[in-house]
């Protein structure tokens, strides 16, 4: 139901329970989120309020970059273990996904049947499919391209790498999604009213464009490879 990611930043912990707390208006049910930085990665979910995810954050939550989620559950109850970000069984990928993949199903019989799932969510074969791909040869930027062009549904997408925490991966179809730029540091949210507070530039994104945030740089794509330059908007919103 919300999204938020940050690369670049110190308080990456509480930078993204800060930004769930401004997508708290749009109710849900879970909420997590996954942080890394210097020697350390964690994952955190909580079911219920963000004041239980902030409760389970402890100071010893660390992290330079992250992804955090507040879900509305379309598939799978809302449990602690169907909550996002969702992490691939070898452990390398986390991801957080608003929307609904509708074939999810056949893509986990069609390319994960030895697979053992730790949810009964649809984002769990996404992060599951990156990984198969990414076991296979290709780059984990290469791994989360190829996955998209076989997904069906909505979806915004933030992916992390546990192998590379300098960089962070998103993607969004029929589902908002917006870059926050900011000075040595990115964000990225589904609402912008999740970045306010640390920055009034912005890069609109439309579907089918791949980004790869990085501390002081965001690259846009299209599916096929092709560069996209966009200058950022100025907004500010009185909150
Ligand atoms: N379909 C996903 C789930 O049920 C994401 C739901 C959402 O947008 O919060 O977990």
């Amino acid at each position: 139901c919300g999204i938020v990611g940050v690369i670049g930043r110190e308080d990456a912990p509480q930078v993204l329970l800060q930004g769930l707390q401004k997508l708290e208006y749009r109710g849900y049910d879970s909420a997590g989120i996954y942080t890394a930085g210097a020697g350390s990665a964690r994952l955190v979910k909580a079911v219920g309020k963000i004041a239980a995810l902030a409760q389970a954050i402890g100071p010893d939550v660390t992290g330079t970059m992250g992804i955090g989620h507040t879900r509305w559950a379309t598939n799978g109850r809302p449990t602690e273990a169907n909550a996002h970000p969702h992490v691939s069984a070898d452990g390398r990928f986390y991801l957080v996904h608003n929307g609904v993949i509708t074939n999810a199903a056949a893509l986990r019989a069609t390319y994960l049947s030895d697979v053992t799932f730790a949810s009964e969510t649809d984002t769990e074969v996404v992060v599951q499919l990156i990984a198969h791909f990414a076991q296979g040869g290709l780059t984990a930027h290469d791994a989360f391209v190829k996955t998209l062009g076989l997904l069906e549904g909505s979806y915004a997408f933030c992916l992390a790498d546990r192998d590379d925490s300098a960089v962070l991966y998103a993607a969004k179809n029929k589902s908002p999604l917006l870059i926050g730029k900011g000075d040595g540091f990115n964000l990225v949210a589904s609402d912008a009213l999740a970045m306010i507070e640390l920055t009034d530039q912005f890069l609109e994104l439309n579907d089918g464009e791949v980004v790869t945030l990085m501390a002081s740089q965001v690259q846009i794509e299209d599916l096929a490879g092709q560069q996209i330059d966009r200058a950022p908007i100025t907004v500010t919103i009185d909150a």
